[in-house]
């Protein structure tokens, strides 16, 4: 449940309500707007009743969540969020971020060739994968932590923020090390260990959609990284898999308003997985910005028929600058900045 204090409750009753959430065995997690604080109840409430609550001082009303999230509800948070990442670069609240790179980095050349194409382009966000989930384990596995490194590297000399992939929950400290935003991608998205070992590493979080998953379990699974108090996630629709083979996977652009109804989180589409081929990537990019998105991930590659992975689905630097344009003139008919 979650309890909503009266405007301008005073620190006193805040701190009655969250010692009695405690002394009955839950987690109170306390959002402090300008007006209004926001007590959100985790545990298992079946046994206590709103009214427990409701009684207390300066106690407005406690909403019972029947969602089976609570943290990434708009109960509980009601505008949209808003994270920041390095550089000055934000995601969430209005504007339209484009995070931009190669599926993998590489080499250091193969980076920042690419980084300087996204970057004249007018992306801020790097993306590039130094820890690969691959379908083969015989397939490009990454640079690790000299991948890493690279990805910083390049995106401090051009005034980027980094994105960068987590496989393993023993990798997180590393990768938080030299990102700005752990990716947790598709094939991970229910590895509960890592969700916990992200949460717990308080760095902000895009969770990319399983690829056969519901938008439900995509919010229940947020939620794992929110209840360890890192309240930094964006969320990735990027495809799920269904019987319709013209493309790598669905793009649902559906979800995409409905998880806009139902949470608060930023909202990121990844149009290059789900397109599968390049000349697919601009049209379900400019969907993905027109449907509401807060970001895109579209993969870029300096030299996309030499790529080791996804080269198929890679924007060259030129046509990536082009759909840069086209998202411009999307964006500002509706009053959004493209950064
Ligand atoms: C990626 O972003 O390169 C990636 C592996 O994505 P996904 O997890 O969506 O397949
Ligand atoms: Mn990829």
């Amino acid at each position: 449940m979650v309890i909503i204090m009266k405007a301008h409750a005073s620190k006193t009753s805040v701190d009655a309500v969250t010692a009695h959430v405690k002394e009955l065995g839950f987690t109170p997690h306390v959002i402090a707007g300008v007006e209004r604080t926001v007590i959100a109840v985790v545990g298992d409430e079946r046994p206590v009743g709103t009214d427990t609550f409701a009684v207390l001082d300066e106690v407005e009303r406690v909403v019972p969540i029947l969602h089976p999230f609570k943290l990434a509800s708009r109960d509980f948070h009601e505008k949209d969020g808003v994270i920041t990442l390095a550089n000055g670069v934000k995601l969430g609240g209005g504007g339209l971020t484009i995070m931009a790179g190669p599926c993998a980095v590489e080499s250091e050349d193969q980076l920042r060739e690419t980084a300087e194409g996204v970057a004249a382009a007018g992306c801020r966000v790097l993306r590039g994968g130094a820890f690969k989930p691959r379908t083969s384990p015989y397939s490009f596995q990454g640079l690790g932590e000299d991948g890493l490194q690279m990805l910083r590297r390049v995106a401090d000399r051009l005034g980027m923020a980094v994105v960068t992939e987590v496989v393993a929950p023993e990798d997180v400290a590393i990768v938080a090390k030299y990102a700005d935003m752990l990716q947790i991608g598709s094939r991970n998205m229910a590895n509960f260990a890592l969700l916990r070992a992200a949460g717990i590493a308080k760095k902000p979080v895009l969770l990319k959609r399983g690829l056969g998953s519901t938008v439900n379990e995509l919010v229940q699974a947020a939620e794992y990284v929110l209840s360890q108090g890192n309240l930094e996630v964006a969320l990735c629709e990027r495809g799920i898999r269904t019987f319709e083979q013209s493309t790598r996977f669905t793009l649902d652009l559906g979800s995409i308003p409905v998880l806009k109804k139902l949470t608060w989180l930023p909202l990121v589409v990844d149009p290059s997985h789900a397109a599968g081929e390049r000349d697919l990537v601009p049209s379900l990019a400019l969907a993905g910005a027109a449907a509401g998105a807060d970001g895109l991930l579209i993969e870029v590659h300096r030299d996309p028929r030499v790529a080791l992975s996804d080269g198929q689905q890679s924007l060259e630097p030129r046509a990536f600058a082009e759909l840069m344009g086209r998202l411009r003139r999307v964006a500002g008919a509706m009053d959004r900045a493209v950064a």
